[in-house]
């Protein structure tokens, strides 16, 4: 059998942190969305696992450190499958941006790997077993528009009234989030950064993308901006291209833009891409991996 899964980005309408966890991870508080902007893994039948990692421009590992071959070890210990996979991963979302790119893969390979070697699991299990990789993974199975607790793992799935039309780009080098909430640590956040949660929610319930605009906010936003200042002139650009909303995602770097209609978006993205080449036009999608079977 051979499979053939997109991987979707996502992006954060917003993030906050609301407090500390009894282990001493922060407790956040956001709006992910998964977008149509996607990475490709095709899996195969193979006695072995093994990873292929294919870009264009910048670097991931295709060594064991790859969530994507995390993601099957982790698999096979929950669940004592020995049986491999041939995978190969087709780089397109931007690295170390916010955007969940290697999460995303991660969540692809446990749910192509379900179905491949039959295993039978639910989602939420695999959200389970994706957690031990990474706090997004859950997000990433389930995918869609989700407000997220604690680390990121608490779920609650939400309505989207209609399909948003977005830009996105990552207009300088990466971001580790670790360094980003480290540098929020010494720095605090100003209360006048956070996001209103709730009406971002109602806002993107309604329909109302200029109500979504003036609720969206990250508090990740000022540090990553002092880290990266081309963040500035980025955010400004989508700005005054017409979006009614522009901000960063995720601990960064990549920033996005939301307007009010798709032929807003198709404009602006191509005037974006005279500054920024890897601007891409984008919209939101209600699930977060697809698969698609092959042979
Ligand atoms: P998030 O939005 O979940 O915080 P991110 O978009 O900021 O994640 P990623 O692109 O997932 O960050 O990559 C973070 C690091 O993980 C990179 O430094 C990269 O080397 C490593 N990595 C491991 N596997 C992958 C993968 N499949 N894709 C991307 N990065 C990966």
């Amino acid at each position: 059998m051979k499979l053939s899964i997109q991987a979707r980005a996502k992006i954060n309408w917003t993030l906050d942190v609301v407090g500390t966890l009894p282990n001493g991870y922060h407790d956040l508080d956001m709006l992910m969305q998964s977008v149509t902007l996607c990475d490709q893994l095709t899996i195969e039948d193979a006695p072995e696992c093994t990873l292929s990692v294919r870009m264009q421009g910048g670097y991931v590992p295709a060594d064991g450190s790859n969530l994507v071959l995390r993601a099957a070890r982790a698999l096979q210990e929950a669940t004592g499958e020995t049986r491999g996979a041939r995978m190969t991963l087709r780089k397109y979302i931007p690295v170390a941006a916010g955007m969940g790119g290697g999460s995303s893969d991660a969540a692809a390979a446990l749910k192509g790997l379900n179905v491949l070697w039959n295993l039978g699991l639910t989602d939420e299990r695999l959200e389970e077993i994706g957690l031990t990789i990474g706090a997004d993974v859950p997000f990433c199975i389930r995918g869609g528009l989700q407000r997220a607790r604690g680390v990121g793992e608490r779920l609650t799935p939400l309505p989207l009234k209609r399909p948003l039309y977005l830009v996105a780009f990552q207009p300088c080098r990466g971001l580790s989030t670790k360094e980003v909430f480290a540098a929020l640590h010494e720095e605090g956040i100003d209360p006048a950064d956070r996001p209103d949660n709730d009406a971002a929610q109602r806002a993107l319930a309604s329909g109302d993308v200029r109500l979504l605009g003036r609720s969206m906010g990250n508090v990740l936003e000022p540090v990553s901006r002092r880290l990266r200042p081309q963040l500035d002139e980025a955010i400004r650009a989508i700005g005054e291209s017409g979006a009614l909303g522009a901000r960063m995602t995720g601990s960064g770097s990549a920033v996005f833009g939301v307007y009010a209609h798709a032929g807003d978006c198709k404009r602006a993205a191509q005037q974006l891409m005279q500054a920024y080449p890897a601007c891409r036009m984008m919209r939101t999608a209600e699930c977060g991996v697809v698969i698609t079977r092959e042979a």
